[in-house]
């Protein structure tokens, strides 16, 4: 079994934030067994701690960030990319600004001066999230793929698209961590120069410069276009026919890209708190979609277990009216996700249709209902005196035909509860493919009262 890790001696790092273009300071310093990897804001009158944990995911705008009581910490992933791949678990981040320097974009002067400080064993063991079945996250508003696969060991492949001058599609594995040093750690962050006017106007990376990001042209940049934006950024670039970067950038591997998407998902899946054991694979995944899986892992590794029976001791429902199997993961109070084997002898199948089975759409939502209704009761005393009603519909759609013998699994999340009323947003799903979504309330009420 491996040991928990933490670093033999403290380490600081100064340089200027990429958003912010302010200076920050960093120092790291041990901590103890199974304290995990916890951000400190020294800068303010009272000290705010914030655990690199998916919970505290405040923000996925260009870059992931973290926060608590207002207080936040932009474009942890690189820091945090390095930390996961030197098998770092425990560890204080002290910082005196919002975001930690972005020093050459990539993660290799964390990754060595921290290897170079020295690593100490702990004792404690180190726990893993170790995939047993497959797990797959689409998102449904792209073509964003992300799945795990069981593994012996931790890998990634990652397929990219970018529509850069000679850059296009990519696709790169790393077959494990021990090579990330050498295959990722070097590849720096990096936009295209249309994307700098969009990122100037919101008034994001004030700090990136040609010594901390690649700049891509793509084939549309006309010598009109680049006149522009060196106007707008007050300076000359550097390029010619044959460039596809500006300023004469040379790529530190062909593939850059796509490594650098291999550290930024590395980073931000980190924050699930525990190493992986599992091969992901990313179809062009990001900051966002990375966050959202992470979450999915937890959940479906969470000991959010119920059969049937379970599940009759907190919901009120009963057959035939109980369209729920199984609580196969979830996060208490947060998320759930349940499943229905879908089949013949179910009784709406009778009439809707004869010869030609097919589930009720209303009852697929009634089903994410109940789900949510789990969710809710599980987490409130007196259910037994309680029910749940749904109360609006504020928007639902019916993608695909659910038919006897289909695997049908609901995940539904909490938004928010107020006054015993929870908003819900819902996915169905069957073979990994959305068939229906929903966004619904549902209200708590008494028995025998309403
Ligand atoms: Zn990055």
């Amino acid at each position: 079994m491996d040991k928990q890790k933490t670093i033999s001696s403290e380490i600081s790092f100064s340089g200027i934030g990429l958003h912010t273009g302010e200076k920050s300071n960093l120092t790291l310093k041990p901590l103890k067994e199974n304290s995990g990897i916890i951000f400190k804001r020294v800068d303010i009158d009272e000290p705010v701690y914030i655990e690199a944990l998916l919970e505290n995911v405040v923000s996925t705008n260009r870059g992931t960030a973290i926060g608590k009581k207002n207080v936040k910490i932009y474009t942890v992933e690189h820091l945090l990319s390095a930390l996961y791949a030197l098998e770092i678990d425990n560890l204080l981040i002290e910082i005196d600004n919002i975001e930690p320097p972005i020093l050459d974009g990539s993660s290799k002067i964390f990754f060595n001066n921290i290897l170079n400080g020295g690593l100490t064993e702990q004792l404690a063991e180190r726990e893993y999230y170790k995939i047993s079945e497959p797990i797959h996250y689409y998102d449904e508003n792209s073509d964003i793929v992300l799945k795990i696969l069981p593994s012996k060991e931790f890998s990634v492949t990652f397929e990219s698209d970018f529509p850069f001058k000679d850059i296009g599609k990519q696709k790169f594995t790393l077959n494990s961590l021990s090579e990330y040093i050498k295959e990722i750690s070097s590849a720096r962050t990096f936009c295209s120069l249309d994307e700098i006017s969009y990122l100037k106007k919101d008034n994001l990376a004030k700090g990136g410069s040609l010594d901390n990001a690649v700049i891509f042209l793509s084939e549309k940049n006309t010598k009109d276009d680049i006149s522009k934006i060196e106007e707008y950024l007050g300076r000359n670039l550097i390029y010619d026919d044959s460039s596809n970067t500006v300023n004469n950038t040379e790529l530190r591997y062909s593939d850059e890209p796509v490594r650098h998407k291999i550290l930024d998902l590395i980073g931000d899946l980190s924050l699930l708190g525990k190493p992986i054991i599992g091969h992901i694979h990313s179809y062009k995944s990001g900051h966002k979609s990375n966050v959202e899986f992470g979450k999915l892992i937890k959940e479906m590794n969470s000991n959010f277990k119920f059969n049937k029976e379970e599940i009759k001791t907190i919901i009120p429902h009963r057959e035939p009216f109980l369209l729920i199997d199984e609580i196969i993961g979830g996060i208490k109070g947060s998320s759930v996700i349940a499943k229905k084997n879908v089949v013949n002898s179910d009784y709406f199948f009778e009439g809707h249709f004869p010869n030609n089975p097919i589930m009720p759409g209303v009852l697929i939502l009634e089903s994410m209902a109940q789900a949510s209704c789990f969710l809710s009761f599980n987490n409130v005393d007196n259910t037994d005196q309680k029910m749940m009603l749904l109360s609006v519909i504020n928007s639902s759609k019916f993608i695909k035909k659910v038919i006897p013998g289909d695997e049908l699994i609901l995940r539904v999340k909490l938004i928010k509860i107020r006054l015993g009323t929870a908003n819900m947003e819902g996915i169905a799903m069957v073979n990994n493919k959305i068939v229906a979504k929903a966004n619904f309330m549902a209200t708590i009420v008494d028995r025998n009262n309403e």
